[in-house]
């Protein structure tokens, strides 16, 4: 799932592509893709884009006349671009009909935007709403860490007992942070995915709170100078430059030993024992038990999540 540093070298993409552009025309292919009736999405053609937006790992596009669309590419969803060619609308519209993979084409008199999904289950969405007010409705309310400061995290990460994995996974307590940079980041802290957050010692949420930081300016650091003014189209989760993510088998690049992983519900962790969790290997069954227990049953449905939570203020004490 494209992950905060991920959205925002797509938004600095878009914004140089499409920012003060008119989308002219707009095309879905598939039923699921758009969730909300009215405003319809026809509306947009013949509006400019007037700002683009991150809300947790969705994108937002403002419009003239304050509409807007939110765009979340959930696993599979990933964004393409092709500039303006000579215009010929039939052949191009051939060519994306015989796509199956690509799901939504927006047309900008500066060129062309497509989403495509891969795999069966369709979980990308695309929402228009008329106000900004409305966008509040799309934000769960994760803390936006490279914004808070230390206290705000530490509140916000002991605010409800989990397991580190799912507190740095879940779009309720932390924004932008998904699978991929949690694992990451836990490595680059040095902390177990399974430690839990109650017991965590106020060195310990320091060290979170600055690997956090590190992590996710880092890769965006590293992801936009890789895509080097281009469109970002190698969007992935796994990456070679990772330390632990996707690397189960593999050397630690911190201390040599094998990069382990542990399977709960859907899900796969990947860290390093000798620098994580002190030799102890989470293939151990109780451990794997307690990961299992505190999370939904994929990574979708705790993007899904919705309601029936208690607001996270950062106010509740342990
Ligand atoms: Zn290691």
């Amino acid at each position: 799932m494209p992950e905060l540093p991920d959205i925002v070298v797509y938004i600095e993409a878009l914004e140089q592509r499409i920012l003060h552009h008119t989308l002219e025309r707009v095309r879905l292919s598939g039923p699921y893709l758009l969730r909300t009736v009215t405003p319809p999405i026809q509306e947009l053609e013949g509006k400019r884009v007037r700002g683009l937006r991150r809300i947790g790992k969705r994108i937002a596009m403002g419009f003239d006349q304050d509409y807007w669309l939110v765009l979340h590419l959930m696993i599979a969803g990933r964004l393409h671009w092709r500039d303006r060619g000579p215009a010929t609308p039939g052949r191009s519209a051939k060519k994306l009909s015989a796509r199956s993979r690509e799901m939504a084409a927006f047309e900008f008199d500066s060129g062309c935007l497509t989403l495509s999904e891969a795999g069966s289950r369709k979980r990308a969405s695309i929402h228009v709403v008329a106000g900004a007010g409305k966008l509040a409705g799309f934000d769960p309310g994760g803390l936006e860490v490279l914004e808070a400061r230390f206290e705000e995290f530490a509140a916000r990460l002991t605010s409800e007992n989990h397991t580190l994995k799912r507190a740095l996974t879940d779009p309720h307590l932390m924004s932008g942070i998904g699978n991929a940079y949690s694992d990451e980041i836990l490595h680059a802290a040095q902390l177990s995915p399974a430690a839990l957050t109650s017991r965590l010692s106020a060195e310990e949420i320091a060290r979170l709170y600055e690997a956090t930081r590190t992590t996710l300016q880092d890769w965006t650091v590293r992801l936009r100078e890789e895509t080097g003014g281009g469109f970002p189209e190698k969007v992935t989760a796994f990456r070679p430059a990772m330390a632990v993510h996707g690397r189960h088998g593999q050397t630690c690049p911190r201390c040599g030993a094998q990069v382990q992983r542990i399977r709960y519900a859907d899900n796969e962790t990947n860290y390093c024992a000798r620098c994580q969790t002190g030799g102890k290997l989470l293939a151990d069954r109780s451990l794997s038990r307690l990961l299992k227990q505190d999370w939904p049953r994929s990574l979708e449905e705790l993007e899904a999540m919705r309601g029936n939570r208690v607001p996270h203020r950062g106010q509740r004490s342990h």
